[in-house]
């Protein structure tokens, strides 16, 4: 299964030269950040974050304030998507500053992501709070379903990794969203890499298979992540995540990455496949 997608790798990535703005396509923000455009929906997945170290690579300073005012190209944000509260994935206060700036703007995000935005707000952002949506799921829990305009949005609970010794109490959501039914994106956050995770909702996850799938990386060098994409989430294309920034030279790819498609450089865009 694995070298079919290597086989196909080979293929896509003679796609990935820069598209036109108006184009459908995915956009790497950095490390999990991701923006996806379709039409006239925009949606962001851990668009907002602090990174402590250059381990990770930040979104970088003239992007992330065009995503929080809202300029071009990030001026009609549908909907953004939280898979996790780690510093990595999300800034709660940055969110709020986003959230106070775009007016129509839906949030997506586990409990954990929402109370710390409570946490961080001031009275006058109370009405912030009438457009975030709070999934409080816990592990086993069936998948959350929303329909919200034009958009599907399912979101499952995966464990983050580490699982079943470290970050236990973390709540992670994988996110499917579906655009006017057309095209589909899955972005993981940090889900652990085990099969079963994914079994418990075996027949959630095989009613839709996804155009684009954005796992963290740790999937390509795992049996069950291979797996995983094969049998649950069935995308036309893969393209992992949470790469370190390192890997934006292609000489310090690890030879077992070598063939996957990964986003190293912020900014760089892949088409968005439709399904
Ligand atoms: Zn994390």
């Amino acid at each position: 299964m694995k070298a079919t997608r290597l086989f196909c790798l080979t293929l896509l990535f003679t796609t990935t030269v820069s598209l036109a703005d108006t184009a459908s396509r995915v956009q790497y923000l950095a490390n999990e950040g991701v923006a996806v455009f379709h039409g006239e929906t925009t949606l962001l997945f851990d668009p907002l974050f602090q990174t402590r170290d250059a381990y990770y690579a930040q979104v970088p300073e003239k992007t992330r304030e065009a995503i929080i005012k809202g300029s071009e190209p990030f001026s009609n944000i549908s909907a953004i998507f939280v898979s996790h509260y780690h510093l990595d994935h999300f800034d709660p206060v940055d969110m709020l500053r986003l959230m106070a700036q775009q007016k129509s703007t839906q949030l997506y995000a586990p409990q954990q992501a929402v109370k710390a935005m409570r946490f961080a707000s001031s009275k006058d952002q109370a009405d912030i709070f009438e457009r975030v949506i709070a999934l409080d799921l816990d592990y086993g829990d069936a998948p959350r379903i929303i329909q919200s305009g034009n958009l599907t949005v399912q979101g499952f609970y995966i464990p983050h990794s580490g699982w079943p010794k470290a970050r236990t109490d973390v709540e992670n959501i994988a996110f499917r969203v579906t655009i006017d039914d057309v095209a589909t994106v899955v972005h993981l956050g940090d889900a652990d890499a085990h099969n079963e995770h994914f079994a418990l909702h075996e027949h959630e996850w095989q009613e839709k298979e996804a155009g684009v799938a954005l796992p963290p990386y740790w999937f390509f060098d795992s049996a069950d992540g291979n797996d995983i994409l094969d049998t649950y989430i069935k995308p036309l294309r893969t393209i992992g995540i949470h790469v370190p920034a390192a890997y934006k030279n292609a000489e310090n790819i690890p030879k077992e990455f070598e063939g996957f498609d990964l986003f190293t450089k912020p900014g760089e865009t892949r088409p968005l496949i439709e399904r």
